[in-house]
């Protein structure tokens, strides 16, 4: 079977026009190895590809993207924990300085978390992928007057302090971030508007970052 035409169609373009363009840079990180500064956790919603909101590189970012950007507690049972395990090669191997949990709106995942839409939350695999936001749910009640659209958002985003608290439940993270050679931030991404918002710790609140209004 052939690769569908989207795909050969967007590898001719790589080909002749992005390769071509940075050849070097290319040669040279084939060369060595990574050496990625950032990890970014996002979604794997297709409207919302880390690459290019921050318009990246190749060898710039560490990403892993799993279903509504999830990072779930420390827990070394034996499972099958693949953000776990890019969490802690990133960290443990490469040494990268900053971890980025990125959401976005309208996600589907958390949708069907707080709609708690059958099939979804009862196959599976995304049912307990998902049972995090369960917790995240309960303690962020629709408040009087939120549409649905306004309440994901708050699930959204408080999933997302949710994934940060998470990320210092995993000792090695913890104490580079307290040596202060790891810092950790939550951003959430407007598909529509193409608009990123960060998340202010010691404020406990989000604001759209500066600089990115559209020309
Ligand atoms: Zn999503």
């Amino acid at each position: 079977m052939t690769l569908p035409a989207t795909l050969l169609d967007g590898y001719a373009s790589f080909r002749s026009r992005r390769y071509t363009a940075e050849a070097e840079r290319y040669r040279r990180l084939g060369e060595g190895s990574q050496k990625p500064r950032v990890m970014i956790i996002a979604c794997c919603d297709s409207r919302a590809a880390p690459e290019t909101i921050f318009d990246a590189g190749p060898g710039e970012m560490f990403v892993v993207r799993n279903v509504a950007n999830l990072v779930p507690p420390y827990t070394p049972d034996g499972s099958h924990h693949s953000t776990s395990a890019a969490l802690e090669f990133a960290v443990m191997s490469l040494g990268v300085k900053h971890i980025v949990v990125m959401g976005h709106g309208r996600c589907g995942g958390i949708r069907a978390a707080v709609q708690d839409a059958s099939p979804l939350t009862h196959t599976d695999f995304i049912g307990s992928w998902m049972r995090a936001i369960k917790d995240v749910t309960r303690i962020v009640p629709r408040e009087a007057g939120d549409n649905a659209e306004t309440h994901e958002r708050h699930i959204e985003r408080a999933s997302i302090e949710h994934s940060l608290a998470n990320l210092r439940t995993f000792p090695w993270i913890r104490v580079k971030e307290n040596k202060r050679e790891l810092s950790l931030h939550g951003v959430w991404f407007d598909i529509a508007l193409g608009e990123l918002h960060a998340y202010d710790e010691d404020q406990a609140d989000w604001a759209a970052i500066e600089g990115g209004a559209a020309a």
